[in-house]
């Protein structure tokens, strides 16, 4: 179309907003990531972090703005076809079904790209019964990616917070993401559950996909991102490498009289 700029980055936000009622969540947020690599983005509570996925995936799109993805306009598109583009994510708080075993949590994921889908599943046709089988495969698969597969038949109320944030990794994987967003991976883990998290993220940043990262925990975010960027009341004040940020007066002021200091 003539006039039409086109985006330059693999992942682009262009002026993105999003109100709730009378409360702007996110103001012409824009920014641009290259594929590979790991970026987090960090800000106080309420910073609009959350919107942010949210947005970029489709669960509450922006209200005005756009977001490419490898040049296509994915704004408007409905979560399943963004999930389908290759961007998949975890949730802050997993929701993880109680009552199904840790491999059929994973198989939820495969849901999203699965032709059949569940409807089809229940009625057991046999093409819905192939696409199980394969689901089957693809869950444990990526159980095994995150160190799980030998809690494939657990249920997952059994297994511990740190065992259930993997479980969700897992999940976000089975949709064969080449962009990974997780919210808030860190929260009440303990050390030793951190190490783990961060020994699978290298290596799935090594095995090629873009990771984005939105979390509270600095020491974590500052020793792990190549870039981050920082949203304080739904607006981007800065970006940058870990030690720019660190030294960013605007950041430094934003986080004054929270209880964690950057750095
Ligand atoms: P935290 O670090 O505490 O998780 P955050 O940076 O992720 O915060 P968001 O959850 O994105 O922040 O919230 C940004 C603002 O938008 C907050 O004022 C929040 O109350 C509001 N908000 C977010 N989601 C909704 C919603 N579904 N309905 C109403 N207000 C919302």
């Amino acid at each position: 179309m003539p006039g039409t700029i086109l985006p330059e980055g693999w992942l682009e936000a262009k002026k993105i907003s999003r109100h709730f009622g009378g409360i702007m969540a996110l103001t012409q947020v824009s920014f641009r990531l290259e594929p590979g690599g790991i970026t987090s983005l960090i800000g106080p509570n309420g910073a609009g972090k959350t919107t942010l996925i949210n947005a970029i995936t489709g669960l509450y799109p922006a209200d005005a703005g756009h977001i490419y993805f490898q040049g296509e306009d994915i704004t408007r598109l409905a979560a399943h076809n963004i999930a389908g583009r290759g961007i998949g994510r975890t949730f802050q708080l997993e929701e993880l079904f109680g009552s199904l075993s840790v491999l059929e949590n994973v198989m939820v994921g495969c849901h999203v790209r699965s032709r059949a889908g569940m409807l089809s599943c229940g009625l057991a046709l046999p093409a819905a019964r192939r696409e199980e089988q394969q689901e089957r495969e693809i869950a444990r698969a990526n159980l095994q990616r995150v160190g799980l597969e030998h809690k494939a038949g657990d249920p997952i109320s059994r297994l511990p917070l740190g065992e259930r944030k993997l479980v969700g990794v897992a999940r976000a994987l089975s949709m064969n993401p080449r962009f990974l967003m997780l919210d808030e991976p860190v929260g009440g883990l303990a050390a030793h559950e951190i190490g783990k998290l961060v020994e699978l993220i290298y290596k799935l940043r090594d095995e090629g996909l873009t990771i984005f990262i939105v979390e509270h925990n600095m020491p974590f975010v500052m020793s792990l991102s190549e870039k981050v960027l920082v949203l304080d009341g739904g607006t981007l004040i800065a970006e940058g490498l870990p030690e720019e940020i660190q030294r960013n007066e605007a950041v430094i002021k934003a986080y004054l009289g929270e209880e964690v200091a950057v750095g």
